[in-house]
């Protein structure tokens, strides 16, 4: 039995193995438009996961209730995941300095 996190690292190399072998299997791809469409998919996914439930007094499904909420807790989400990753800030960044 895996706990969570195990489970969200393992979604996430997965996803990032996929674009790999999609990349390696289609040589003349953009690797950008593999990466769009592996995002087309979590989102989906991610919505999918995210319908409320049936119950409208339900307190999980509360912050969840509607399309715009549901839009803001996965901009949340992807923003937090942007920040955290280690390809976020680049060495061929704008700076102050030089912009
Ligand atoms: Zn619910």
């Amino acid at each position: 039995m895996q706990d969570e996190e195990q489970i969200v690292d393992h979604a996430a190399q997965g996803a990032v193995d996929l674009g790999n072998r999609i990349a390696e299997q289609n040589e003349q791809a953009n690797l950008q438009d593999i990466a769009d469409g592996l995002l087309s998919g979590a989102i989906h996914y991610w919505l999918y996961t995210r319908e409320p439930c049936d119950d409208p007094r339900c307190p999980d499904c509360a912050p969840l209730r509607t399309p715009e909420w549901r839009l803001q807790a996965l901009q949340q989400l992807v923003d937090e995941l942007a920040r955290s990753s280690e390809y976020y800030e680049s060495p061929g960044d704008m700076t102050p300095g030089n912009a």
